[in-house]
């Protein structure tokens, strides 16, 4: 069932969002070769509890850390260890934060050093396929037309859509319903409502949609063993418009970008 959220609980929403936001922020200017996804777990889980706030995802289906950490053909539900981070690697950073009895959940994919132009056309590629699937997620569209609108462009551009993991109504819950795939056939799903709340996360590979699981439970790969990237946003419907209430702003402040990517879907 969709739980459509009052705004008194979508600023809560976005409350939580935030703290991811100024957490991914704070691992952005970390982030370099020689840094273990170790170290960067233990800075965030720190952060976030310095904000009055709960990992989010520490525990949750017995998940045992605070970030997910996914490096070059890890897709998502990578596990941080004690391994050194090499120039040229891209690496997946999914967080996840609870305060005042609700969620936030977003992922933004990092450059280690120097990386290959493909790799970083990758990078682009995904990032603007969750802009289109954001721009999708308006009033008369349904879950279909979000969902084909990025597996359009990301097979467009010659990539891969990830099938088995897909976005989520978020709130109270991390994953409530609806789920948000990364493909489908328009004019299909559930139709969106005003005051619904979902991350949007496209899952792309550099080569096949193809995956595998690692025999530790948790981390997806390619099965090609080609990059993945994976970006995530916290989307509210307000008004009959996407509302973003996750930013890469502070992503951008300590990697020193100048976007107005989110000024579309950002009141004021
Ligand atoms: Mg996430
Ligand atoms: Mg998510």
């Amino acid at each position: 069932m969709i739980k459509l959220k009052t705004l008194e609980q979508i600023e809560l929403i976005r409350e939580s969002a935030l703290i991811v936001s100024k957490t991914l922020g704070m691992i952005a200017d970390e982030i370099r070769p020689g840094i273990t996804t170790i170290e960067l777990d233990k800075m965030a889980e720190t952060f976030i509890r310095d904000h009055d706030a709960e990992p989010g995802f520490l525990g949750l289906y017995d998940f045992p850390n605070t970030l997910c950490v996914s490096p070059n053909e890890q897709i998502v539900h990578g596990i941080p260890n004690d391994i050194p981070l090499n120039d040229g690697d891209i690496l997946s950073v999914d967080c996840g934060v609870l305060k005042n009895g609700f969620y936030g959940d977003h992922a933004y994919t990092f450059e280690v050093g120097e990386v290959l132009p493909e790799t970083k056309r990758l990078l682009e590629v995904t990032k603007k396929s969750l802009y289109v699937g954001i721009s999708n997620f308006k009033l008369g569209n349904r879950v279909g037309d979000l969902g084909f609108s990025i597996q359009k462009y990301a097979e467009k551009n010659g990539y891969g859509v990830v099938r088995e993991l897909v976005g989520h109504g978020l709130g109270k819950k991390m994953h409530e319903d609806p789920e948000i795939p990364n493909y489908g056939k328009s004019g299909t799903g559930k139709k969106f409502k005003n005051g619904m709340v979902i991350a949007i996360e496209p899952m792309i590979n550099q080569g096949s949609k193809e995956i595998q699981k690692l025999n530790d439970g948790w981390t997806i790969l390619t099965k090609d063993n080609k990059p993945s990237a994976h970006f995530e946003h916290n989307v509210a419907l307000m008004d009959g418009k996407p509302q973003l209430l996750s930013t890469f702003k502070y992503i951008y402040e300590s990697i020193g970008i100048d976007s107005k990517e989110e000024k579309p879907f950002t009141i004021n």
